[in-house]
C-alpha cells in the first residue's frame, strides 16, 4: 500500500462530511443522455490542533466510479474520528471517495496557498450546432483551445456541424474532438479521415475516446492508421485501468480526470514514472476538488497542452467565483 505523500503522523482526526448539488446551466447533453445536476460531498478532517483539511468527492458513475449513492454510504457509515490508516482504506472501487479522502488528508498535513493555473485552459463548447454560436464568446473570454463532443447524433449530421465550426473559428484556435466512446469504427475511420484532411489552419490536437474501453486493440490499430492524434479518457478513468492501458502499448495522450483516478499520491507516482503525455481534466467539481486538481495538474499535466477546466461556464454558481 502507498502512502499518502506526507511524513507527520497523526493521531485520529474528527470528520465530517456534507452532501451539494449544482444545477448546469444549461444542461449539459453528452453520449450519456442530459446531465442537470452535479452532485458530491465535501469531506473536513480536523486534528487536535484545531486544523482543517477538506476534500471533494465528484463521482461520474459512468466513466466507472463509484456512484454518488454509494459514495454518500460509504461516507455517513465511517467513523467520526478516523486514523490515517482509515484514510488508506477506502476501497479500489470507490475511487472518488480515494481522491477525496486523500486529498483532504493533503489540505490538512501540507496546506498550500491556492492555485491560479498557470497551465491555459480548454474551454467546452454546447453539443451540436449550438458551438457555432458559442465559440465566439468562449474566444472572447480567452480560450484558445476549445473542445466539442460528437457521437450524440448522427456522423454526417456532425460532419457538417464540425465543417462550419472549422470555418467559423479563428485560424489559430486549436480544437479537440470528444466521442465519449460512441463511435464506430467505420464512423472514428471517417472522422480521422476528415480531420487528417482538412485544409484548414485550425489546428485538429487530437479526438479522444473514438470507441468504447472495451475494443483497446482497435484504439491500438487506430492511432497507427491515422496522423490526428488520439486520447484515451474513458478507458485510463481509473489509475488501474491507467496502468493496464500502458502496459498494454499506448503512449499518446491520457485524459487524466484526478477526482475519480484514486488517491492523488498513487496517481502522482505513476505520471512521474512513467512520463506519460497527460490531460489533466475536470469532472465539474467545485472549487474544493478543483484546487486539489489544478495542484496536480501544474506538476503532471503536459505544459504544452491546455488543461480541461474551462468549464465553469456550465455552472453559473462556480462562475459568480472564477469566471
Ligand atoms: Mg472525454
Amino acid at each position: 500500500m502507498i502512502g499518502l505523500g506526507v511524513g507527520v503522523q497523526l493521531g485520529s482526526m474528527q470528520y465530517s462530511c456534507q452532501t451539494y448539488q449544482h444545477p448546469f446551466h444549461p444542461p449539459l447533453e453528452t453520449r450519456y443522455g442530459v446531465w442537470s445536476v452535479r452532485q458530491g460531498l465535501i469531506i473536513t478532517l480536523k486534528d487536535d490542533s484545531g486544523k482543517v483539511g477538506r476534500g471533494e468527492i465528484a463521482p461520474l458513475p459512468w466513466f466507472g466510479s463509484e456512484t454518488w449513492e454509494q459514495a454518500q454510504d460509504y461516507c455517513q457509515c465511517l467513523s467520526p474520528q478516523l486514523t490515517e490508516k482509515d484514510l488508506l482504506s477506502v476501497p479500489d472501487d470507490y475511487p472518488a471517495c480515494q481522491f477525496g479522502f486523500g486529498s483532504a488528508w493533503a489540505a490538512l498535513t501540507n496546506p498550500t496557498e491556492p492555485t491560479s493555473s498557470q497551465l491555459p485552459m480548454c474551454g467546452l463548447l454546447p453539443t451540436g450546432k449550438t458551438a457555432l454560436s458559442a465559440c465566439s464568446h468562449l474566444w472572447q473570454q480567452g480560450y484558445r483551445t476549445l473542445k466539442w463532443k460528437i457521437g450524440v447524433d448522427l456522423p454526417a449530421a456532425e460532419q457538417a456541424i464540425f465543417l462550419d465550426l472549422i470555418a467559423e473559428l479563428p485560424q489559430t484556435a486549436t480544437l479537440r474532438l470528444d466521442a465519449n466512446g460512441g463511435l464506430s469504427y467505420q464512423s472514428a475511420c471517417q472522422w480521422l479521415g476528415l480531420c487528417d484532411h482538412l485544409t484548414s489552419e485550425v489546428r485538429i490536437e487530437y479526438l479522444e475516446q473514438p470507441l468504447p474501453p472495451s475494443q483497446m486493440a482497435d484504439l491500438l490499430a487506430l492511432n497507427q492508421q491515422f496522423q490526428t492524434p488520439l486520447a484515451l479518457d474513458e478507458s485510463v478513468a481509473t489509475l488501474a485501468q491507467l496502468q493496464h492501458c500502458y502496459q498494454q502499448g499506448w503512449r499518446d495522450i491520457f485524459i487524466i480526470k484526478p477526482a475519480i483516478c484514486g488517491y492523488p499520491e498513487s496517481l502522482r507516482q505513476f505520471c512521474q514514472t512513467y512520463a506519460i503525455d497527460a490531460v489533466f481534466s475536470s469532472v465539474f467539481e467545485s472549487e474544493i476538488g478543483r484546487q486539489a486538481c489544478l495542484q496536480l495538474a501544474a506538476d503532471l499535466s503536459n505544459p504544452n497542452r491546455a488543461i480541461g477546466f474551462g468549464v465553469n461556464h456550465w455552472l453559473p454558481e462556480y462562475e459568480s467565483l472564477h469566471p
